[in-house]
């Protein structure tokens, strides 16, 4: 199992120092910085003096805060502050803008454009640190709190994948994937509910392997294991509707609920069951039916009345499939 949450956030890959990016045309202002930031601990420092590397470089370094001059050679520090908040790589880093003067009108146009923070150069050295250390802080507890809601999120959709794996286990059978017995009964009791709400007919199969004791005894448990596996994805191929249900009965006998089917389309959908299992034709040498593998099919219909249980409907399809057998097996009969 993963691990449900990693409060490192991933920083073991992303430094917990901060990354200061400084993009400014001017060497004497990358040096003076850079003077500045040498010293302080946890704190790296980047210059980047061609504003058109700048959006390259800022993805590439993945600084954790950018300091911007505003006036560059060529562009302008506002269409840059625009550019890093439109790029995914870089839309959430802090921004400081670095301005030659104190200006009400460029302030505001700065913050406007996306900046987080504005600074006159040259700032003094305790302020630029202390901003930077804040802007880099906050970004770092920010992209640490994504990841673990990232990875909230993925938990949360492996639970759900399992549980829905879960259900599909407790519901079907572990060799044939149809419907296990106690998902039959439920559904078996449900449509004989709405059956009955909505005076409807319910219809019902019992599928049993003829002779398949004799099958194993001849060819091996391992072998009749892989004939019920055929035999169900047959049986499952027969039936088209959403409200069909295929499912094992238990050991080689097998359960249709066919709701809403006239007594005639049951008919025809039994025997489609039991010639394409013969049309199979897996060999059965010890059968004293035929060559290959047959099955017999027993068919019930009822309308259900107040006080009956669905085991009404399970009883009549069986003794329409002992009659099946008594009849010579291979073949489809009622009670
Ligand atoms: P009939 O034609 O009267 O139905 O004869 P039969 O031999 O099929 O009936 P019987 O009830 O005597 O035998 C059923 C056999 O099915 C016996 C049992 O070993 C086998 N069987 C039941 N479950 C499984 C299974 O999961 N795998 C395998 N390989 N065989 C199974
Ligand atoms: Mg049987
Ligand atoms: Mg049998």
């Amino acid at each position: 199992m993963e691990p449900v949450m990693d409060y490192t956030g991933g920083l073991g890959q992303r430094p917990q120092n901060a990354m200061v990016l400084l993009v400014d045309d001017q060497i004497m202002v990358g040096e003076a910085i850079r003077r500045a930031l040498a010293d302080e601990p946890n704190i790296d420092f980047h210059f980047c003096p061609d504003p058109h590397d700048a959006l390259n470089v800022a993805t590439q370094t993945r600084p954790t805060v950018i300091l911007q001059d505003l006036v560059l050679p060529g562009v302008d520090g506002l269409t840059l502050v625009r550019a890093y908040r439109a790029n995914p790589a870089t839309r959430d880093i802090p921004i400081i803008v670095l301005s030659t003067k104190e200006d009400a009108v460029v302030k505001s146009a700065a913050f406007s454009a996306g900046a987080n923070d504005y600074l006159v150069k040259l700032p003094d050295s305790i302020e630029l640190v202390a901003r930077i250390r804040y802007h880099s802080r906050s970004y770092l507890a920010m992209l640490q709190r994504d990841e673990a809601y990232q990875a909230l999120r993925q938990s949360q959709q492996q639970l759900l994948e399992t549980n829905l794996e879960l259900r599909r286990l407790t519901n079907s059978d572990g060799l044939t994937g149809l419907a296990n017995r106690r998902y039959f009964d439920g559904y078996l009791g449900a449509e004989w509910k709405r059956a009955l709400r909505e005076r409807l007919e319910l219809s019902l199969l019992m599928i049993d392997v003829d002779h398949f004791k004799s099958y194993n005894d001849a060819y091996g448990h391992m072998a009749g294991d892989e004939v019920l596996k055929k035999v169900a994805s047959t049986i499952a191929g027969c039936c088209d509707r959403s409200a069909d249900l295929a499912a094992r009965f238990g050991g080689e006998e097998f359960a249709v609920v066919l709701p809403g089917t006239p007594a005639g389309g049951v008919r025809l959908i039994a025997e489609k069951i039991r010639r394409s299992i013969e049309a199979l034709r897996i060999p059965h040498r010890d059968s004293a039916t035929a060559e290959w593998l047959t099955v017999s099919i027993g068919m019930a219909t009822l309308m259900p009345e107040r006080l009956d249980s669905y085991t009404l409907l399970i009883d009549a399809a069986d003794r329409g499939l002992y009659e099946a057998k008594r009849h010579g097996r291979n073949r489809v009969m009622t009670q």
